[in-house]
């Protein structure tokens, strides 16, 4: 089975090796996988080119008058066998691979062979899935993956709540030892909105963490001060978006 994965800035298959720059593993080396794909559409979405294909008609902010920001679906994707993702993945030495999108369980039937083609030349590899956690991990994945770095999406993404956030795959993921949570927001309000909605869930606030959303650097250290009063009184974690800070909008970093 293939997998569509985004391409770089170069046009090669986006996988590299860097900085964990968001949630419990920050500042940690991990190699990244970026799948293409997305089953949401959110309005500030970092990574629109691994769906926001020409031809579809979701709105984006960076929107212009007669000129939507629209991505070619062919030029941003390419296919590999679990083989040929493992091998590039096995090049980067690493302790750990983060599977990241786009949305990753998109892609979940064939997850298990891109994970076992891995483990087979590095058995000791941890496994991270980023998901936005509106698809219920299958027992094929909870058996094989480490971590799920869950982010929910809260209303500010301009998704109908309803595909966003569904009580099935929420719960799912809720119920797993290995899930934690990563809330994106924009504002102190947004915290209070992923505040009740963990709590609904039954979901300790030490499996929380909330990051700013921001595409620049001023942008993130403005909106972590705003939000950081709300996160301290519901004893929640701050995730910083270090490779954002760090390097902007640049792919395969
Ligand atoms: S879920 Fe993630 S990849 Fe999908 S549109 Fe939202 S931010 Fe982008």
């Amino acid at each position: 089975m293939l997998l569509n994965v985004a391409r770089d800035d170069e046009g090669a298959p986006e996988i590299f090796r860097s900085i964990q720059g968001e949630g419990r593993n920050c500042g940690r080396q991990r190699t990244f996988i970026r799948l293409s794909g997305c089953n949401l559409h959110c309005v500030w979405c970092d990574t629109a080119y691994t769906w926001n294909w020409r031809g579809t008609d979701f709105h984006h902010e960076r929107d212009a008058p007669g000129a939507p920001h629209k991505f070619d679906r062919a030029k941003e994707t390419v296919q590999l066998s679990s083989e040929e993702a493992a091998t590039r993945v096995l090049a980067l030495p690493s302790e750990g691979l983060v599977i990241t999108g786009g949305e990753p369980l998109v892609q979940r039937a064939a997850l298990p062979a891109l994970i076992d083609a891995i483990k087979a030349g590095a058995p000791s590899m941890l496994i991270e899935i980023e998901t936005n956690g509106s698809i219920a991990p299958p027992p094929t994945l909870v058996e094989r993956v480490d971590l799920f770095m869950v982010s929910p999406k809260l209303a500010h993404s301009g998704n109908e709540p309803g595909v966003a956030l569904r009580p099935e795959a929420l719960g799912a993921y809720a119920s797993l030892p290995s899930a934690m949570f990563k809330f994106v927001a924009r504002s102190p309000a947004d915290v209070e909105e992923a505040a009740v909605l963990a709590q609904s869930y039954g979901i300790g606030a030490e499996r929380i963490y909330v990051m700013p959303e921001g595409s620049d650097s001023a942008a993130l250290s403005r909106r972590s001060r705003e939000l950081v009063p709300a996160i301290v009184r519901h004893g929640v974690n701050y995730s910083p978006r270090l490779h954002v800070d760090l390097f902007g909008q640049k792919r395969g970093v």
